[in-house]
């Protein structure tokens, strides 16, 4: 191969380095036609004062390459840092977070040997817009945003992604049980996507009991999308269910950019010992050689790392007594994949990349947006009161709000954290001091009244502090009832 890709690489903190270092030499061995740009990315950017672990200047060189493998990398706690991954993820526009968690038995100690599962996880919305809000003493609030093209993407992607892989089920997993509108709206999308692919089997599953089944019954599943928190946590259970969360590797995609990655952390309690196990760095780097088109590259790659694996050649974390043949470090282990490039496991399935392709391909359209009429059919104002807690707390603040409620609207409910609270309020809910006041019109609302009815509030000193209009969408509401209601 004569042009090399360009390629952005980030070595990162922890077990970065060596693992880094591990996956380059056997790409480099296996031919990979690479031109690498070293960025610096997390602590020693962190220490620089850099709040996202990232220099502007590093953006220039991940706009010009549009590809970048990144070591794992040390998030400091606390002290307004914001998490590098979720920034790179939400700057670049990567919407699909593709984990592939495979056992490989008898080789790799697994309670699952028949697991081979991708978890598409949705990777930009959800509550990792870290959108929170401190509103009372008591209560803080965090926002979950999930919107329709996001869900269109994602799931759009992974009926792609599983067409395009030879895969025979896809199975999504929300809550929409509990939230009707947010995770009503992915499942719904679920289904309207799904019609465009009945070659391909789907379901739903509530994320709870879906994500029982996948640490038990790995083997029901396929391709799994959903959420970005879900996605998280179920993309950890299952990687470890497969032997060891050093295996796994992941790609993050978006129209135009690829980041590939292990999904493992920097293991500071290993790093600089030389033992870590680069399977999940190199699993990853091999996704990313699908993505910019050498293929060839990659199957001889993932062969000859799963020759190493099924030679009994293993890292400490994967090794057994009398099951593995030999104990390696991180750069051993390297060596014996290099010595394995041309070969194919004979026992585990080899791998064929011959027309696949995990990462560049290209989505449809999003769908037209159908225009709804939208009218303000009412307005909730949450205020902060120390009223009793329990012992009729909502009816003795319903009876201050009442002789200050502007013409045309009515004091419908007050609920505390999403109880109902009045009327009809129950004695024995506990209440906090953050309450919200549901005030409605007979028809439509304007913004005027909503203001006129915030002017009497602050007149008479009550304490609000957030307003959320109600809309109705083509006359059907778009906000849920108060429990209780
Ligand atoms: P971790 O994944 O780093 O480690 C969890 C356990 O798995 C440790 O015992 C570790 O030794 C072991 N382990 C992980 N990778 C291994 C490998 N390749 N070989 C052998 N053993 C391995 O998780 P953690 O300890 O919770 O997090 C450490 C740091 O990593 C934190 O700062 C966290 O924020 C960060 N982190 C970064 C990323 C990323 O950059 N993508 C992802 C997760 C966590």
């Amino acid at each position: 191969m004569t042009n090399k890709t360009p390629i952005t690489v980030a070595r990162g903190d922890g077990i970065g380095p060596e693992i880094m270092d591990a996956a380059l030499n056997i790409l480099d061995a296996a031919g990979a036609a690479l031109a690498i740009e070293e960025i610096a990315i997390g602590k020693a950017v962190f220490d620089k004062g850099f709040k996202s672990g990232i220099e502007d200047k590093s953006w220039d060189s991940l706009r010009r390459t549009r590809v970048f493998l990144k070591a794992p990398i040390t998030t400091p706690q606390g002290g307004g840092f914001k998490s590098l991954n979720v920034t790179v993820r939400k700057q670049l526009g990567l919407f699909a977070n593709v984990r592939p968690c495979v056992s490989y038995a008898p080789y790799v100690d697994t309670h699952h040997p028949n697991m081979d599962v991708v978890i598409v996880r949705e990777n930009e919305e959800d509550l990792y817009g870290g959108i929170e809000y401190r509103h009372t003493q008591d209560v803080v609030e965090s926002v979950k945003i999930i919107s329709r093209p996001g869900c269109e993407r994602i799931i759009r992607y992974a009926f792609e992604y599983a067409r395009a892989n030879g895969r025979k089920k896809v199975t999504c997993m929300s809550k929409d049980n509990i939230m009707k509108m947010a995770d009503g709206l992915f499942h719904r999308v679920f289904e309207e996507i799904g019609a465009e692919y009945p070659e391909i089997e789907q379901n739903h599953m509530i994320i709870d009991i879906g994500s029982a089944k996948v640490a038990v019954q790995p083997h029901q599943f396929d391709v799994i999308v959903t959420e970005n928190l879900y996605g998280d946590i179920i993309s950890d259970i299952a990687a470890e269910i497969t032997g060891s969360v050093g295996l796994g590797g992941s790609s993050n995609i978006g129209s135009d950019f690829g980041m590939f990655e292990a999904i493992h952390g920097s293991a500071p309690d290993i790093a600089g010992k030389g033992i870590a196990n680069p399977s999940g760095l190199l699993l990853g780097s091999i996704m990313m050689l699908t993505h910019i088109g050498q293929n060839d590259v990659a199957e001889r790659v993932h062969n000859a790392w799963l020759k190493t694996i099924e030679d009994g050649i293993h890292t400490g974390d994967i090794y057994r007594l009398g099951r593995s043949v030999e104990k390696v470090g991180t750069d051993g282990f390297a060596k014996a994949v290099i010595a394995r490039i041309g070969s194919a496991p004979e026992k585990l399935r080899p791998v064929s990349y011959k027309g696949a392709s995990a990462g560049s391909m290209k989505l449809p359209p999003l769908k037209a947006r159908v225009t709804q009429v939208k009218s303000l059919a009412g307005v909730d104002i949450f205020v902060n009161w120390d009223g009793p807690a329990g012992k009729n707390g909502g009816g003795q603040l319903a009876a201050m709000i009442q002789p200050l409620v502007a013409p045309g609207l009515k004091l419908e409910s007050i609920d505390n954290r999403g109880t109902r609270v009045w009327p009809d309020g129950l004695p024995e809910t506990f209440c906090t001091d953050h309450w919200r006041l549901r005030l409605k019109g007979s028809g439509s609302l304007t913004h005027e009244q909503i203001i006129a009815q915030l002017n009497k509030f602050c007149a008479a000193k009550i304490d609000f502090i957030k307003v959320e209009h109600l809309y109705d969408f083509d006359g059907k509401p778009g906000y849920t009832a108060a429990q209780g209601e």
